[in-house]
């Protein structure tokens, strides 16, 4: 697989009189916690791009319709093409072209999901294909860690930017952290990504903390009643 640096089967940018590129292409990685709007937003940058004559590919892996879409809680949703780890976005770009269809950028939603190695190929895309890349996703885990995808867009996006639509707390602090739930207690330790439930009673649930109430691990007066589904 080729590294970061490759750029053998890249297109050159097209340059302008001077020499600098004539359209600069960018890495934009942009996250927040769950329910702060990132599919919304994913969305609505691709109907915006869209609506200027430019021509995208939308991709997610894992939406909360465990389909081949990007859906919102807010009742939005749009085909997608699913990331799996075989894929790689420079061949599916590539592929895009070959078969005529015109890609001038990328929309990667739940970006935190993907593979390090998707990221490099998001860099590529970037750097050798001219091809834009909007990457949305979760910073952290349910521990606050990083996941390895979203560490390395902050290491390596042109700009990052927290979604700035404010999910609260219980105590209305704003909400920072996804808290996973089981048996209506927090938890600390599993697997780094476990599909929540939508129902009350389920199993597994998420639920957006301030740092404080994550820390610890006060759900609130009504942990048993209010549920998410996100991962
Ligand atoms: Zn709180």
């Amino acid at each position: 697989m080729a590294g970061p640096g490759d750029t053998s089967a890249g297109c050159v940018a097209a340059r302008g009189v001077d020499g600098r590129p004539a359209h600069a292409a960018a890495l934009r990685f942009y996250w927040g916690p769950m329910d702060c709007g990132k599919s919304t937003m994913a969305l609505q940058m691709n109907y915006n791009h869209s609506r200027q004559g430019r021509r995208g590919l939308v991709t997610t892996r894992i939406d909360r319709s465990l389909g081949p879409q990007v859906t919102t809680r807010i009742g939005l949703a749009h085909e997608a093409i699913e990331v799996t780890d075989a894929l790689d976005l420079r061949t599916l770009v590539r592929d895009a072209w070959a078969d005529g269809v015109r890609v001038d950028y990328l929309i990667c939603d739940e970006a935190s999901f993907y593979s390090v190695e998707h990221v490099e190929q998001m860099a590529d895309l970037v750097d050798s294909y001219d091809v834009d890349v909007y990457a949305f996703g979760l910073a952290t885990d349910f521990r606050s860690c990083l996941f390895p995808a979203a560490q390395r867009l902050f290491e390596l996006a042109d700009s990052v930017a927290r979604i700035q639509v404010e999910v609260l707390c219980w105590c209305g602090r704003e909400g920072l952290l996804n808290a996973r739930v089981a048996g209506g207690r927090i938890v600390r330790e599993g697997e780094q990504v476990v599909i929540g439930d939508t129902v009350d009673d389920a199993d597994v649930r998420y639920q957006v903390l301030c740092r404080r109430h994550h820390r610890s691990g006060d759900l609130g007066p009504r942990a048993t009643a209010c549920a998410g589904s996100a991962a």
